[in-house]
């Protein structure tokens, strides 16, 4: 096919008229569309459309250029000289073509077309033939040679810049591939595009709500940011790690932004999981790369999201465990403990398992700042929903404060989406404004969605849960010796329904009877009012009489406070299975007889007994503040410890 110009002439480049065919593909009518300007970018580079351009010049050659004018045989083409019928010869390397006029029609004839204005053409494939040339002077033929430049460069087009270009082509292609699977093969070592430190974060303060404690905590960060000679002058050390943990969705990485937008600094985000690398050695060297990039940048923050998937204790790993995870643990431990206070580089990082970290992550100088970043309660629901909803057109009868009442145990990301899902409700009903109805089917959604991880109370269960936790936080008020009430709260976590928080007053290494005792007086005041108002008992202190239980065996067993067993430790301390370590506790052996075990289980059923009717007797006599609570509990969802503080003034 070298012999001739497929681009000669008045024909179209065939590759130009392959492309003018629009709406053709050749991946038949499932196949992309070519009207998509992005999806045309990349059919460009598929290989069936090279694949496709090289079978249609091929074949456009073979169709309207050889066959059109088949090589004859060579004895006819001489004896068509031999008859004069060819005047005139143009000899070639590879053909020799025969003309039935004597002068070339100029501009109009074409090699190897087969019809000319004023005759016919013959074609064949020369033989080396000296009675040719003699043949030709004595008919009078004039002949000439053709010089070949012309499809040399078909030639050299064919041979050498098509193959290369279609190599070069697939290459590209492969690499643009393996660049979307997020791998570049020749940049091992080196860190990806993500690591450039954003500046100029938009995010404030303002935009994130429903965790003002995390907040408050937070602020002062921003202010070592801002000034840290106040902090460095009074000799004070400006913290390197603050960890925020919480449930998913409920906006850590958003704060991480709004502390960076508050202080005006850089911002430097990683995902743990980035890494985590296939190759030894590649996290560590993005650890390294990361804080040298940062330190240049100070004062900037650095905020690894997903801390534990390097932050995984090294302990719990049987097996060797994971080199690159732990060599890229290492150097983050070696990183954080290479700057001082001083240099402006604060690190936040965010998890929600705070119990799977290495130990060594939250000693002091490294994380050792936790703020806690819970899902909200009613009033920071509602302030959410109307952070995002300010840019959506709410019809006049929405009521975000409704919404947020039907939300409980929604985190910042669910409400968020919420919004939006309604929004696109209201636009599919051909609606010009979002309605509460809206609203309704995308909670309705949503829940649906949420109740696999976490459950959603129904009205009545949401009673029971608000009577139980003031029923805890009552008892534990009334018994004197008690830790204080930190919180009570009836937002759902996980399967637990509510919880109260107690927060030690101090730390207590030894614990005495009466402590004990008021102890699993709390953890049965739960049950205690749930049986006062609704005059059953239901499974929700299942978790709470475990617990109890477990005190009062304790109790007999252990300390010798039973009055049998007065001084009497019934239990002894194993040596534990093979492989256990100091981590875990060691195995507890009994060592004592059947009918020991009969008093031990009568003994724990009598105390637990008798605890329980001293929490009814101290919830019955007051009644009314136990409604109180469980009311503001329903009402707001939690209490902190200056409101419960008030409450219990207020019922004196
Ligand atoms: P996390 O990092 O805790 O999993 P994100 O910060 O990624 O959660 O939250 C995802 C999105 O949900 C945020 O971009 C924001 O739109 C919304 N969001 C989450 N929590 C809040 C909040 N407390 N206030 C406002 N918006 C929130
Ligand atoms: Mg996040
Ligand atoms: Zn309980």
């Amino acid at each position: 096919m070298s012999d001739v110009n497929p681009f000669g002439g008045e024909e179209e480049p065939p590759d130009k008229r392959k492309k003018d065919q629009g709406s053709w593909t050749p991946f038949g009518p499932n196949g992309p569309k070519l009207p998509d300007p992005k999806k045309f970018k990349g059919w460009r580079f598929s290989l069936i459309y090279v694949a496709v351009i090289v079978v249609g010049m091929s074949l456009f050659n073979y169709v309207f250029l050889n066959r059109a004018n088949p090589p004859i045989d060579y004895s006819d083409f001489k004896a068509r000289i031999a008859t004069g019928e060819i005047k005139r010869v143009e000899l070639t390397d590879s053909y020799f073509t025969g003309y039935t006029n004597t002068q070339p029609a100029s501009g109009q004839t074409l090699p190897g077309l087969s019809r000319t204005d004023s005759g016919q053409v013959y074609r064949t494939v020369p033989i080396g033939d000296p009675e040719l040339i003699t043949l030709m002077d004595e008919k009078g033929v004039s002949y000439y040679a053709v010089s070949q430049q012309g499809a040399t460069v078909i030639n050299l087009i064919f041979s050498w810049v098509l193959p290369i270009a279609f190599f070069f082509i697939i290459w590209r292609f492969l690499i643009k591939r393996l660049g979307n699977m997020g791998g570049n093969v020749l940049s091992v070592g080196q860190n990806k595009a993500v690591i450039v430190a954003e500046g100029d974060i938009k995010t404030r303060f303002y935009d994130v709500a429903g965790v003002d404690e995390a907040k408050e905590e937070l602020v002062e960060v921003v202010d070592f940011l801002k000034s840290p000679k106040k902090y460095t002058d009074i000799g004070g050390k400006i913290p390197k790690g603050v960890l925020l943990v919480g449930p998913p969705g409920t906006g850590k990485t958003l704060l991480a932004r709004a502390v960076a937008g508050e202080a005006g600094v850089a911002f430097f985000r990683m995902s743990g999981a980035d890494f985590v690398e296939m190759f030894v050695g590649v996290g560590a060297a993005r650890v390294r790369d990361l804080f040298k990039q940062a330190r240049d940048k100070a004062p900037c923050i650095i905020f690894i999201d997903e801390l534990d998937a390097i932050g995984k204790s090294r302990i719990n790993n049987i097996a060797g465990g994971n080199d690159e995870r732990e060599q890229t643990l290492n150097q983050l431990l070696v990183e954080m403990d290479g700057f001082d206070g001083t240099s402006g580089l604060i690190i936040l990082a965010a998890t929600n398992r705070p119990d799977v970290l290495d130990p060594a992550l939250l000693r002091p100088g490294r994380f050792d700042r936790q703020v806690l970043v819970d899902k909200p309660d009613l009033k920071g629901r509602e302030e959410i929903l109307r952070i995002h909803s300010k840019n959506v057109k709410l019809a006049p009868s929405v009521d975000l404060a409704v919404i947020a009442r039907g939300t409980s145990g929604f985190a910042g990301a669910d409400l968020a989406n919420i919004v939006n899902e309604a929004a696109l409700l209201a636009v599919r009903g051909g609606r010009k404004l979002v309605e509460q109805i809206d609203f309704n089917e995308a909670i309705e959604k949503t829940v649906a969605g949420l109740q696999k991880k976490t459950r959603v109370l129904r009205a009545e269960e949401r009673k029971l849960t608000a009577y139980h936790e003031a029923g805890h936080a009552l008892v534990a008020a009334f018994t004197p010796n008690a830790d204080p009430v930190q919180k009570i709260s009836i937002i759902p976590r996980g399967f637990a329904l509510g919880y109260t928080l107690q927060m030690p007053m101090e730390d207590r290494f030894t614990v005495t009877q009466s402590d004990l005792l008021g102890r699993i007086g709390i953890l049965l005041g739960g049950r205690v009012a749930e049986e006062m108002i609704s005059g059953e008992y239901s499974t929700g202190a299942a978790n709470d009489l475990t617990k109890a239980t477990d005190i009062a065996r304790k109790m007999i067993t252990d300390y010798g406070m039973s009055e049998r067993f007065r001084h009497v430790a019934l239990t002894s301390r194993g040596a534990g299975m093979l492989g256990n370590t100091a981590q875990q506790e060691p195995m507890f052996q009994r060592e004592y007889a059947e009918s020991t075990q009969q008093y031990v289980d009568e003994e724990i059923a009598r105390i637990v007994d008798r605890e329980y009717a001293k929490a009814k007797d101290m919830l019955g006599s007051r009644q009314d503040i136990l409604d109180r609570v469980a009311g503001v509990l329903l009402d707001k969802e939690t209490i902190d410890e200056k409101e419960f503080r008030v409450l219990l003034e207020e019922a004196r």
